[in-house]
């Protein structure tokens, strides 16, 4: 299906401007982000060259040797890959047909755990929790351990019973909503995505990240995108 015609325009159009830094804040992103998916404050909005950056950025910050982070043993391969790369151990808990178990994963958590990452709906076994199992599982988490859901695919899902997390993000400071223009948008090569979490979190990725991150073409590409409402119904109707 490729991208929208709207964010290939605006990606094109960019092309005058390649000797311009981008915005170092993202901001016209993060405000066209904020409106779609409801999120009331900008600064609650981290952009990243991808969401596996997001993955990458959140390991360096909260997680290193000792300590230990969670998934399931199906989850996305960042996980434990970004895990070993700050030095801390990936510890993954077991699933049963192919689906996260949210007790396996409680039990799992030690006073090591700072991390414990869920993909929902997991790649590459596309099976998903409902909304009341991952609130479950954060209910069973220590306050001092960050649950990071990914929900790389949550456009695609028709089931009343889902939720990408948005919800627990708002209540609480411990919990991270991952997004990616990569998979329903069809913008995998400009690399862009980001992460809906608490001002703390923001300070702290904010801190952490490179300045100039997101890059221009990609930060205009992504708010066409987003303005695209045909493209994305058409796509969701394809996929269903
Ligand atoms: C594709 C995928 C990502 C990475 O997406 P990018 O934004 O392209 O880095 C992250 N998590 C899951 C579950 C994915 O399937």
């Amino acid at each position: 299906l490729g991208a929208s015609p709207k964010a290939v325009t605006a990606y094109k159009k960019l092309s005058r401007d390649l000797f311009r830094y981008p915005d170092g804040s993202a901001l016209a992103l993060r405000q066209a982000i904020a409106k779609t998916w409801k999120i009331g404050n900008p600064d609650n909005i981290v952009c990243g060259a991808g969401s596996d950056e997001l993955i990458n950025l959140l390991l360096k910050a909260y997680a290193g040797a000792g300590d230990e982070v969670l998934y399931s043993r199906y989850g996305f391969l960042m996980y434990p890959i970004g895990a070993k790369a700050v030095g801390a151990t990936p510890v993954y808990a077991e699933e049963k047909n192919l689906r996260t178990d949210v007790r396996a994963m409680a039990a799992k958590v030690t006073k090591k755990t700072k991390i414990v990452f869920l993909a929902n709906p997991n790649n590459p076994t596309g099976s998903y929790l409902t909304k009341k199992e991952v609130a479950w599982l954060h209910r069973h988490l220590p306050p001092h351990v960050l649950l990071v859901i990914d929900a790389a695919y949550a456009e695609f899902v028709d089931k009343k019973d889902y939720s990408a997390g948005d919800e627990l993000v708002k209540k609480y400071g411990n919990v991270v909503v991952l997004r990616t223009f990569s998979k329903i948008y069809g913008m995998a090569a400009v690399r862009l995505g980001f992460a809906h979490c608490s001002p703390e979190v923001a300070a702290v990725l904010n801190r952490v990240r490179g300045p100039f991150n997101v890059s221009a073409p990609a930060q205009h590409a992504g708010i066409a995108a987003l303005a695209d409402t045909a493209f994305l119904k058409k796509s969701r109707a394809h996929n269903a």
